[in-house]
């Protein structure tokens, strides 16, 4: 019965009767599409018209037939929609635009002559499940505070070669998301020439338009300020992870290797290496001069590590930071790379930060913004039971 049931839109009719067109009926049958037409709204149209393209990418990107789909494809692509998160960590396609995106395919199905494939009982249960799934779960990724990241970043191996190269690049892309309160995709997206480095501020990041946020018309630079200490100084991180890529350069593999493990090797805590005070910085402004990624893929085996000229994915950022969680003896689940911004946020309202500062970091040009992450994360934050003197 299940084998019947999964079948039944494969075994719609495929090629529509094609009788004798001649010219009579050529003008029926545009009459008749015209009429279609009128059935749909314009705006039922254009939603259903790009429920369809999307979903057609979909079946083409992973070798599946879209006309007609098997109620299956239909139960994977459904899946698909419910993981994809956008930049600030939530869920990019809510229950109702899924609902939206069958609608077109089941649409553009009947018109053809098909069977609806997300009439099929599997696919209503599914959409149901998510449904009730996304009215329960906390919808954000909770926040990491400055104590977890410390904690995430001292874990790692930094002074082992070869797993030092990619815990230099891993430590900066924290701190981007941390202290620069960074979205995923504007960390990948960093080219060294928009990094400068600033005597006093520490280091300025110039983040280009968002995609989130593109219209942003606010002052699109970020500081890394240095830290108290050398474990909590985001421009360190630059210094190292820069010298490193200056150090990858060289031709002779012998001698690539040499300087990185030296750097590697002299890793220590009890120093600054980015130049605050009377420490030595590690690189100058002229190491920031290319347009190339600051965070590139890195490839590493037993004995070598390799630095990529490509820059890593927003999504390997976001995978990067749970296994580091996990390195580091803590439970990613309900975490994710927008943990770092959050944890930003809510570490600054803890430590006594004013909204228009948060809105400032944030690049949030609504204070509405950061309400929403305070009823989330800091409840007690501009309460008055704070001030009850219990
Ligand atoms: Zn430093």
């Amino acid at each position: 019965m299940a084998a019947q049931a999964r079948l039944a839109a494969l075994s719609a009719p495929t090629v529509p009767p094609e009788p004798e067109v001649d010219d009579e009926l050529r003008e029926l049958e545009d009459i008749s599409r015209s009429l279609e037409g009128h059935t749909l709204s314009a705006a039922t149209r254009r939603a259903y018209a790009t429920a369809w393209r999307a979903f057609d990418d979909f079946c083409a990107g992973h070798g599946l037939e879209a006309l007609p789909a098997h109620p299956e494809t239909v139960r994977w692509y459904v899946a698909w929609m419910s993981t994809q998160l956008d930049d600030d960590g939530l869920p990019r396609f809510s229950v109702a635009t899924i609902r939206q995106r069958l609608a077109g395919i089941g649409e553009r199905h009947l018109r053809g002559g098909y069977l609806d494939p997300t009439a099929h009982r599997g696919v209503v249960d599914l959409v149901r499940g998510l449904a009730k799934l996304r009215a329960t779960r906390p919808r954000r990724k909770r926040p990491l505070l400055l104590d977890d990241v410390v904690r995430i970043i001292a874990a790692m191996e930094h002074d082992t070669y070869p797993g030092g190269v990619s815990a230099t690049r891993d430590a900066l892309a924290v701190w981007l998301g941390f202290a620069g309160a960074l979205r995923r995709s504007e960390a990948a997206a960093l080219t060294l020439n928009r990094l400068e480095l600033h005597a006093v501020d520490g280091v300025h990041v110039h983040v280009g338009a968002s995609k989130a946020d593109p219209e942003n018309a606010l002052p699109d630079v970020v500081v890394l300020p240095f830290g108290s200490s050398p474990a909590s100084c985001p421009p360190c991180a630059v210094h190292r992870w820069i010298a490193l890529l200056g150090l990858a350069r060289h031709d002779d593999a012998r001698m690539r290797r040499r300087g990185i493990m030296q750097q590697l090797f002299s890793y220590g805590l009890e120093e600054h290496v980015c130049g605050v005070v009377d420490s030595v910085a590690l690189i100058s402004s002229a190491d920031l001069a290319s347009g190339a990624p600051l965070l590139r893929a890195t490839y590493r085996n037993r004995k070598d590590a390799r630095i990529h000229a490509r820059g890593v994915s927003g999504d390997a950022l976001h995978t990067m930071l749970l296994s580091r969680m996990v390195e580091a003896g803590m439970n990613p689940a309900a975490y994710g790379f927008h943990s770092l911004r959050a944890g930003h946020v809510t570490q600054a309202r803890r430590n006594g930060a004013s909204t228009e500062e948060i809105m400032r970091a944030g690049r949030w040009s609504r204070a509405a913004t950061v309400d929403v992450y305070d009823r989330e994360f800091n409840p007690a934050a501009r309460n008055s039971v704070m001030r009850l003197g219990l």
